[in-house]
């Protein structure tokens, strides 16, 4: 079985008109100008992204780094702690040991650059031994943080404590501490060590974080140790109603964060990241504005060129389109005279074929028509007629009414003419003076009679008044012949000299009639 045959619908021919080139030049312009300010636009904004992400991942080294230095400054001065300790734990806190004990603190003191000092306190808070030459000051510490601590807390490790100014030198210290005990675990005193403020400033004044760049040291409780840039004030100061504390540094080890500082207005990118070992946290923050300086720079340098770029295209553009539009005018021009001059050539040829005073086609349209009806009545084996008309009694109306009237006259006559013709093939010719020729191709003698007769009415219905016409009205008399023409047998001349003959019989006849030549034979 024969499957069903899907026919497509035929395609409708939507007829679009083009658009013209000088919409789609300036379309294009316009195009090639928006491109390239948006491929600027996606560069800069991808460079600008790029900038960002490049300073997110130098600001988190940074913070890791300083995080390490920080655990390794603290692990150096606790490590240190910790032989003391086994050393009191073991000796006891007699005098020849604490001897001892006091060369080793001078030892360490010498070869840790960060501890500002190392002493050992008892249980009321007096200090046994420090790192410093000459005699023990007789200050109780009892009252310090630090000791409050031990003193309440059996755990034996590192007890970082808040910044506080060393009562031995008058400086910013930050607190390590551990406690020993007596033999029989209660608390006998601690070791404290006490490393400058001043060593991790000056390490972090070091680095190239810009003007408006920062970088804090502090305490997990947000407590802050140290600061860059230094401001007295701001040691010792809790950070735990800030943002980057509260939200950030308070609940994750590490992360970054874009902010705008509440006191200075300055957004910044912050990196953090707490210590390995110890419980504190390094926070690193950049100028968003600083570390988009480059970036603003550059990208106003290349704004600028692909807008020069862009005026540059679309003044071009301008030009060419303007261009373009005055060809087109110039063609539109030209097209114009071009088609007056047709029409011109048209009617100059016309006027080459036409007599001027009739309006009836010349000799020389006449005998190139005879030439060509009379080939193509030899191809075609049709008949062709010629009907030669003559107006009687012409030179006596000259004589009466002058030859202007004359002239009128031959108008009317050969509108008439004109007007009798039945086909557009036919072609009426004043062939000389007041002989109107009428050539009708594809017509036998008896339709040439016809229509020849027609004419005669036609012009005797004028009732051109003419005294001298023995009808008293303008007449005419007619020639007419028509034959089917042989190749090689017969030449256009016969057709007017048959014609012509047959005039001459009607005009001996009596004139006002048509003769045909069949009359003749
Ligand atoms: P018939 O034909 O009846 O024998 O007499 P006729 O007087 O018409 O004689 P013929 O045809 O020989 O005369 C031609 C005259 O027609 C000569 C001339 O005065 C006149 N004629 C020829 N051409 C023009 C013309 O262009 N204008 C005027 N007004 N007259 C013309
Ligand atoms: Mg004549
Ligand atoms: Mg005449």
């Amino acid at each position: 079985m024969n499957a069903p045959i899907a026919i497509a619908p035929r395609p409708t021919h939507v007829s679009l008109k083009p658009l013209p080139i000088t919409f789609l030049a300036t379309i294009f312009v316009v195009l090639v100008c928006a491109s390239l300010m948006t491929i600027e636009v996606w560069r800069s904004w991808n460079a600008h992204d790029i900038a960002l992400r490049e300073t997110e991942i130098a600001t988190s080294n940074l913070a890791r780094a300083l995080s390490q230095h920080a655990d390794d400054t603290i692990k150096e001065a606790d490590t240190v702690l910790v032989g003391v300790i086994e050393r009191l734990e073991t000796d006891g806190t007699a005098n020849a040991s604490l001897e001892r004990l006091h060369k080793l603190l001078i030892q360490h003191i010498a070869e840790l650059p960060q501890l500002n000092d190392l002493s050992i306190y008892d249980e009321n808070g007096l200090w046994l031994v420090n790192a410093r030459s000459g005699p023990i000051p007789l200050v109780n510490n009892s009252d310090r943080e630090y000791f409050g601590y031990h003193r309440s807390h059996s755990s034996r490790g590192a007890y970082i404590g808040p910044p506080i100014r060393s009562r031995s030198t008058g400086v910013w210290i930050v607190t390590v501490s551990r406690r020993f005990n007596h033999p029989d675990g209660s608390f006998a005193g601690l070791v404290l060590g006490t490393i400058n403020i001043d060593y991790f400033k000056n390490y972090y004044e070091s680095f190239d974080i810009g003007r408006a760049g920062s970088i804090f040291l502090s305490l997990n409780d947000g407590t802050m140790l140290v600061r860059r840039p230094m401001v007295e004030d701001a040691i010792g100061k809790n950070l735990s109603n800030y943002p980057i504390y509260r939200d950030y540094a308070s609940r994750s080890a590490v992360g970054t964060a874009i902010m705008r500082s509440g006191q200075d207005g300055v957004e910044r990118l912050i990196a953090y990241r707490h210590l390995e070992q110890y419980p504190l946290f390094v926070t690193v923050a950049r100028s968003k504005e600083e570390v988009l300086s480059d970036w603003r720079a550059d990208t106003y340098l290349h704004l600028l060129g692909a807008m020069l770029l862009t005026l540059a295209l679309a003044l071009l553009g301008w030009r060419l389109i303007h261009q373009i539009k005055l060809r087109l005018l110039a063609e539109a021009d030209l097209l114009r005279v071009q088609e007056s001059l047709k029409s011109l050539n048209q009617h100059l040829e016309r006027l080459a074929l036409q007599d001027s005073l009739t309006g009836l086609a010349n000799r020389r349209q006449f005998d190139s028509a005879l030439r060509d009806e009379f080939s193509r009545a030899v191809r075609t084996g049709n008949s062709l007629a010629l009907v030669m008309i003559d107006v009687d009694y012409f030179k006596q109306y000259n004589d009466i009414y002058g030859h202007l009237a004359g002239d009128e006259c031959l108008r009317q006559i050969s509108d008439t003419v004109k007007a009798s013709k039945n086909r557009p093939g036919d072609l009426a010719t004043r062939y000389g003076g007041e002989e109107i020729a009428v050539l009708l191709p594809d017509t036998n003698l008896a339709g040439a009679v016809a229509v020849a007769e027609k004419i005669r009415l036609a012009i005797y219905n004028l009732q051109i008044e003419h005294p001298g016409d023995p009808e008293g009205v303008v007449t005419i008399s007619a020639g007419v012949d028509a034959f089917v023409p042989v190749r090689d047998g017969n030449v256009p001349f016969e057709l007017i000299q048959a014609a012509d003959r047959a005039l001459y019989a009607a005009k001996f006849a009596g004139r006002n009639r048509v003769c045909s030549s069949a009359d003749l034979r």
